[in-house]
């Protein structure tokens, strides 16, 4: 369609779309998908996108597969941004809203990403498919691979949520339980797929994941009747969808559909890993490894990610910020929520809500913002921290 190419998001070297890229050939970074927005805007108008399917598949012209038949989909994305009243309340907030994403497809905001690798690996021709992954991203692609009749080559912690576990295997996949951290899974994953054939979508070092995810900025935008929020908490991992959100508020603004106007973005994580909220605070460019990293929220257990720079650019241009918070604040904050709004959140999303109490006290936020919490995961998953 109006996919026109991938460029390297540090060193702005061009690579072929048209056939399998993981990093930067020449210096190793991510690489972002380009397109010719003109075109897509002809038929892509706010008008055309309400007569159209509820998925995140509406956006088809800032998507990079070229035929519609490669589409692999489980229905994923349009999850409905629920307004937080009674929440809300409680802090003198009349605008705080829940991006409900344990609605899609798997109970994670990882199927849109899955949506989107699996699909353009389904374009050109792939069969076997291999992740490093802290539980949900896991569970996204052994059933996207499956739903495409692929191969999922899975390597998770060994203290990953049991449901993540339980869902791969039942979706058929080739399930490897490391002892160690998600880092150590990327490891054996870059060690082994020459030799077995393997192609890698670890996110951030596979083009299209965010492209999936960037969808969660389109939707917020058009749920929010074309304004962007003037707040976005996002429990932050590899960053993928933090990443994802800030191109597409770029893309938007290039199709003519918001202003210049950004979200403060802020990156919540644990404080038992918190790579970013780190480098954020000392002012780095790069964020070192977070060493010994642990939390419950096994979403943010990633040490290390490629993406870091992209992120820490991201949420000082957005004067936005990052913050940490303990698992239990955390593991609280769930039964706030759900209490409140009958929302059962997974850790990472109860994080944002604990994230936003230190935010308000500080001053921050002020409660008159347009808020958004993302709510990544279903409390479902994860009922070994709720014990
Ligand atoms: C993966 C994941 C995250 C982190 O997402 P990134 O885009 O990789 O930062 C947050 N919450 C949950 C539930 C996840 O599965
Ligand atoms: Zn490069």
């Amino acid at each position: 369609m109006y996919f026109t190419h991938l460029a390297c998001t540090a060193c702005g070297k061009e690579h072929d779309g048209k056939v399998p890229q993981n990093v930067c050939t020449a210096c190793g970074k991510p690489l972002f998908a380009h397109y010719d927005l003109a075109a897509a805007g002809r038929t892509m108008t706010k008008a055309a996108l309400r007569g159209r399917t509820k998925s995140l598949w509406r956006y088809r012209e800032v998507m990079p597969v070229k035929n519609d038949a490669d589409i692999v989909s489980l229905g994923e994305g349009f999850t409905p941004l629920l307004a937080a009243p009674r929440l809300g309340a409680k802090h003198g907030m009349k605008k705080l809203f829940i991006k409900d994403e344990a609605q899609n497809p798997t109970g994670s905001f990882k199927a849109r990403g899955m949506t989107a690798a699996v699909s353009m690996a389904k374009q050109f021709g792939l069969q076997k498919l291999a992740v490093p992954s802290a539980g949900n991203a896991a569970g996204a692609l052994a059933a996207y691979a499956a739903r495409a009749g692929m191969e999922a080559y899975i390597f998770m912690p060994k203290d990953t949520p049991r449901a993540n576990v339980i869902e791969c295997e039942q979706m058929g996949a080739h399930v490897t339980l490391i002892n160690g951290l998600i880092t150590d899974c990327g490891a054996e994953v870059a060690k082994r797929k020459a030799a077995e054939g393997w192609f890698d979508v670890s996110t951030l070092k596979e083009p299209y994941r965010a492209e999936g995810k960037k969808t969660l900025g389109y939707e917020l935008a058009e749920q929010l009747d074309w304004q962007v929020p003037d707040v976005i908490l996002y429990p932050t991992g590899g960053g993928t969808g933090l990443i994802g959100m800030w191109k597409a508020f770029d893309e938007l603004e290039k199709l003519g559909w918001i202003g210049a106007k950004r979200p403060r973005m802020f990156t919540v994580q644990a404080t038992g890993c918190q790579p970013i909220v780190r480098a954020f605070q000392s002012g780095e460019k790069f964020a070192a490894e977070h060493v010994g990293a642990h939390t419950k929220a096994s979403g943010l257990r990633v040490p290390k990610a490629i993406g870091d720079f992209i992120m820490l650019d991201a949420l000082r241009k957005s004067g936005g910020g990052a913050i940490a918070v303990a698992d239990e604040d955390m593991i609280s904050s769930t039964r706030e929520v759900g209490a409140a709004e009958g929302v059962f959140v997974a850790p990472e999303g109860a994080a944002c809500y604990a994230a936003l109490k230190q935010l308000l006290a500080a001053g921050t936020v002020r409660p008159d913002d347009t808020t958004i919490l993302f709510n990544t995961s279903t409390g479902l998953k994860y009922l070994e921290c709720y014990g």
